[in-house]
Order: structure tokens, then C-alpha cells, then sequence
């Protein structure tokens, strides 16, 4: 036993966006309810995006909240499965990363333009049917975010289109949807070792989450950790109990850190701080490994 930098009971969620991507509130205000809902340490995770990070930080300090400065990164794992080349889209956490180390930063910059060229294609395949326009979306965006399918669901939800964002994800911007377009992002084990090289702590987000589509076989999270990934975030609210005991067994076999989040988004998801949380022990060697120190009061 060793007596922690958290010592007693401690709330950790590591892992929420804010308008700098797809959330609904701002960096300042999700941490300010982050402290609101009782956490200790919160994460700030946007989507390919550290913009919200000094923001986020202020709060934090004003909120006597600790911050945890990390993004999540959109890439592809690349499998041969039944013959066939599969490309599926994976979420890979960063935490604690050098925000100036270049490789990381300008390919952070590549996926927001592709995301961007894409959101415009798939409002020009909307306007078929729908009144979207993309310069009333790009009103309602945060100058600089993260572009993604949560702001053109916002669009359809003034539009009456559909009630709320899940029912826009469940219908028109389904990825199987004809106005659905998809957008580059780099290899999974790419990002990986560019995380490491950039000082920061790789962790697989919601690696089972089969409402995102296709999900990895086993051996291509082994691929990761050989590559260098740090964890996988096995409590999730996309998790069934049954995956998260097969994450929580694979970690083990492979000697990975397991991590819990809410994976926040403001209104736009049903997903609510705290709901899942992270182990003190976990968020220590999280530390340890990352370039960055965790913002405490
Ligand atoms: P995109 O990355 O542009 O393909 O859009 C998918 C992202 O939308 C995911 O990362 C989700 O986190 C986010 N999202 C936000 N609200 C919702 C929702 N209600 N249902 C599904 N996904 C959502
Ligand atoms: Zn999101
Ligand atoms: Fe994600
Ligand atoms: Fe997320």
C-alpha cells in the first residue's frame, strides 16, 4: 500500500467534451459541473482538439477541481477479418501529452480539416431533403471546434426535423444512412506511438461499443499495446457487464491499465458526469507515464 496523491474517497472521470468539439457546454462550464457533481479529478477530452484546455484550466482552479489535460483522437484500425481488409473507426484517448510536439498537433489539425470538408459534404447531400444550411450551422459552432455529426444533428433538431441528437444519430446521420460521409484519420497504431512521442498516455476509448459500428477483435488491441498503448477504458455506458468483464481480463493479459468515464456531453447525450469513474491508483501511473502534471488547486 503506498499512501497516494488522492488519499480518502476520490471521484475520477477522465474523459468529457465541450463545445471546443461536440459538447454542449463550455470548457469552463463542464468543469465547473464536474466539481458540481462531486468529482475530484476530471478530464477534458475533446474530439482531435486542445483548444479547450486553458479555459478548462482557469475553472479548474476557481473550482478547486482537478484538471487532467487530454483529448480523444479519431483513427481506424486496420485488420484483414474473413479475407477481407476492414477498416473500423476507433477513439483513442490522450492524456498528459506535450501540446506543442508537432507531429501530434499537426495531425490533430489534418483530421479538424477533413472533419470540416465533411460536415459541409454531408449538409450539401442533406439539403436534398432537408432546409440545412451550413452557414446557420457554422453559427451555432464555436469558432475553431472540432466539427462533427453532433453539430449537423443540432441543425436538424431547430429544424424539427428530429427530437434530440440520439434520435438525428439513430435515423439521418447513421453511418449507414445515404447522407452519412465518412473522414480521414490516421491509423490506430499510428496515433499511438505518436501519443508516446509526445509524452502522452494512449488509452483505447469504449473499445466495445458496438452502437459506434464495428468494434476490434482481441489481437488488434494486442497490436496497440505492443505499439504502446497505455489502457483501455473498460467502464463505459456502451460496455454490457459482460464486456466489461472480457476489457477488464484482457487488460490484465496484457498488462493495461483499465479506466472508467462518463464520456460527457453536455445535453447532447444521455451520458451524465461520474457515471462511470476511474481508480486513484490508475489515474497515478496515468501521471506518472505523461509529460504534463495534473492541474490541482
Ligand atoms: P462524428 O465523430 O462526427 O462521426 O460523430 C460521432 C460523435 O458524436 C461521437 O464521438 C459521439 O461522442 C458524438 N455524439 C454526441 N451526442 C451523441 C448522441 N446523442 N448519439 C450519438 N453520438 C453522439
Ligand atoms: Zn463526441
Ligand atoms: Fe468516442
Ligand atoms: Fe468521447
Amino acid at each position: 500500500m503506498h499512501a497516494g496523491r488522492y488519499p480518502g474517497a476520490v471521484l475520477i472521470d477522465l474523459h468529457t467534451h465541450s463545445t471546443a468539439s461536440d459538447g454542449t457546454d463550455a470548457p469552463g462550464q463542464v468543469v465547473a459541473d464536474a466539481a458540481a457533481a462531486g468529482l475530484d479529478v476530471v478530464a477534458l477530452t475533446d474530439h482531435d482538439t486542445v483548444a479547450g484546455w486553458p479555459d478548462a484550466a482557469a475553472a479548474a482552479r476557481a473550482n478547486r477541481i482537478a484538471l487532467v489535460r487530454g483529448a480523444e483522437l479519431s483513427a481506424q484500425a486496420v485488420f484483414e477479418a474473413e479475407g477481407r481488409e476492414r477498416h473500423v473507426s476507433v477513439h483513442i484517448l490522450s492524456y498528459l501529452h506535450d501540446p506543442a510536439d508537432a507531429p501530434l498537433a499537426q495531425e490533430c489539425e489534418r483530421v479538424r480539416t477533413a472533419r470540416l470538408d465533411r460536415a459541409r459534404r454531408m449538409v450539401d447531400l442533406l439539403a436534398r431533403d432537408y432546409p440545412v444550411d451550413w452557414d446557420e450551422i457554422a453559427a451555432h459552432t464555436e469558432p475553431g471546434a472540432t466539427v462533427g455529426r453532433p453539430h449537423l444533428a443540432d441543425a436538424l433538431v431547430r429544424l424539427g426535423v428530429v427530437p434530440d441528437r440520439s434520435a438525428a444519430f439513430e435515423t439521418v446521420l447513421h453511418a449507414g444512412s445515404p447522407y452519412y460521409v465518412p473522414h480521414y484519420a490516421p491509423r490506430a497504431v499510428d496515433t499511438v506511438r505518436r501519443v508516446r512521442e509526445a509524452g502522452g498516455v494512449p488509452v483505447f476509448a469504449h473499445p466495445a461499443a458496438s452502437v459506434r459500428g464495428r468494434t476490434v477483435p482481441d489481437d488488434v488491441i494486442e497490436e496497440l499495446a505492443d505499439a504502446g498503448l497505455a489502457g483501455l477504458e473498460a467502464h463505459h455506458r456502451d460496455h454490457t457487464p459482460d464486456q466489461v468483464d472480457h476489457l477488464v481480463g484482457l487488460a490484465a493479459r496484457l498488462g493495461l491499465l483499465v479506466t472508467g468515464s462518463s464520456d460527457y456531453h453536455g445535453a447532447g447525450k444521455p451520458n451524465r458526469l461520474a457515471e462511470n469513474t476511474t481508480a486513484p491508483e490508475v489515474l497515478e501511473r496515468i501521471e506518472d507515464m505523461g509529460t504534463l502534471a495534473v492541474i490541482r488547486s
